[in-house]
């Protein structure tokens, strides 16, 4: 079965991944709903639990197979096994003069220590609207070459919103245009982890001069570095002595240069000076668009199946705004309705996204709790959250505590704090009082209702 596993997880996963990362990978045992699969390094049973863990299931699972878990083992001696980039040079110094061989003066691209990269992540599988247009707009233009205008480019947003797919395809875009160019693509992380195996290996002049070398650096989920000092005094001259080469630098991170806590000034200064731009929460067509998009794609893979009609829409109203999980739910429903052989309409939408649909019900803040109560009563935000004793302006407060109250998981404490730092008590006695008025007064339960209703919308 397995093999017949690994055949679906090709088209899944693309041909790059698959050679990079499920190919090496070798079924142990498939006991008790859990599957052993052993792999070569610490570093790929890593990569692939993070990013291929879950794939791998649901393929298991439509393939009728019992797995509710699947764990990877390292097995460093394993034969014919091809260990992906980042593991490819033994990490073992050997003190014998005959292996010490010089470094090559100019060490060439497929040396470099990067990243593989993905190859559905290109410009044409990505899907422009409104909330990434700016993003997408900026990294089309970084991967037309010509001078180079901004630098770095920043890219920012939260999980799942295209940064990683962005980078992938300026990479792609590109080392089709000119492969001579050296393109390097690595996470922080990845960055860190060489850095500290330079060190240990004493091969800094080998890790300076490769990382000074290439023509373009893309380090993405570059948070990852804050707090961590001497990888970031490393990164910062990395970065300095690219840009001083005039050669392109493309960064991501999950949010904006002067928000990462934990890095250096000095580097969110450098890392302003270029362009930054941000990729917004999906709204709902862009969620549509890629539904659409994507579900066209996986027809080929599972002919014959079908939507109903408002599937797709109804998806795009009510999973969240992260893409990854979007797709992850679409994959989902085909893999399931191909098992139980079944038009894809509301009902098995439902039934096999239960889960899903649940984690991403609406959850409202305090904040947005008040903004839509100062709205509703005309009154200003800041004087919602101020010291103003006013009825006109103390009653409407209180609504917007005990909408916080029961709407929120927030604790007392916790609401009063967003109220401009007010005691809890204060809180417990502005949800009782409408407590009180809910049963006495007939436009504040309407007004409650109403600002329920447009607040859980
Ligand atoms: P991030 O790096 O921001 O966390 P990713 O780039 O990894 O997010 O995107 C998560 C998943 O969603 C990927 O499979 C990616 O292809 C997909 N995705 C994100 N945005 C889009 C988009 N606009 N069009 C098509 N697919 C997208
Ligand atoms: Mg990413």
């Amino acid at each position: 079965t397995w093999g017949r596993v690994k055949q679906q997880l090709l088209e899944s996963v693309g041909r790059n991944n698959y050679a990079n990362w499920i190919e090496p990978l070798e079924l142990k045992t498939l006991d008790n709903g859990v599957a052993v699969f052993s792999v070569p390094t610490s570093f790929m049973a890593n990569w692939v639990s993070r990013n291929f863990s879950d794939t791998i299931l649901l393929h298991l699972k439509a393939a009728n197979e019992s797995a509710s878990r699947v764990e990877f083992k390292v097995e460093p001696h394993q034969a014919g096994a091809s260990a992906p980039a980042p593991t490819a040079k033994p990490a073992v110094k050997s003190a014998e003069p005959a292996q010490a061989v010089a470094p090559s003066p100019e060490p060439r691209a497929d040396e470099l220590p990067g990243a593989p990269l993905d190859s559905r992540f290109t410009f044409d599988n990505f899907v422009v609207g409104k909330p990434n247009e700016l993003a997408h707009a900026a990294a089309r233009r970084v991967a037309e070459g010509g001078p180079v205008t901004f630098n770095p480019l920043f890219l920012y947003g939260g999980v799942g919103l295209g940064k990683t797919h962005l980078m992938h395809a300026i990479a792609h875009e590109i080392r089709e245009r000119d492969p001579e160019l050296r393109v390097l693509y690595l996470s922080a992380e990845q960055f860190m982890y060489r850095f500290v195996q330079a060190l240990r290996d004493r091969q800094m002049i080998d890790f300076k001069q490769i990382f000074r070398s290439v023509d373009v650096l893309m380090v993405d989920d570059v948070q990852f570095i804050a707090g961590k000092d001497s990888t970031q005094e490393e990164f910062f001259h990395t970065f300095n002595a690219l840009v001083d080469q005039n050669k392109q630098i493309i960064i991501s991170a999950d949010r904006a240069p002067g928000e990462i806590v934990g890095l250096e000034d000095r580097i969110k200064s450098r890392l302003q000076c270029g362009l930054v731009v941000d990729l917004h929460p999906t709204d709902y067509e862009l969620r549509l668009g890629v539904l659409q998009t994507k579900a066209e794609s996986y027809r080929n893979q599972y002919p014959g199946l079908k939507f109903a009609d408002g599937v797709l829409e109804f998806l795009a109203h009510r999973i969240s705004t992260n893409v990854r999980v979007l797709e992850g739910a679409l994959m989902r429903l085909f893999a399931f309705a191909s098992l139980v052989g079944r038009e894809i309409d509301l009902d098995l939408t439902q039934e096999c996204l239960a889960d899903i649909l649940k984690a991403s019900e609406r959850k409202v803040t305090v904040e947005e709790i008040q903004r839509k109560v100062s709205e509703h009563y005309a009154i200003r935000l800041s004087d919602m959250i101020g010291p103003k004793r006013v009825r006109s302006i103390a009653r409407p407060r209180q609504v917007a505590m005990y909408l916080a109250k029961h709407m929120t998981t927030r604790s007392l404490p916790e609401i009063g704090r967003r109220f401009g730092g007010r005691d809890h008590t204060t809180v417990m006695h502005g949800v009782k009082r409408i407590e009180e008025l809910k049963g006495t007064d007939s436009q504040i339960a309407d007004d409650l209702e109403m600002l329920r209703r447009t607040l859980e919308a």
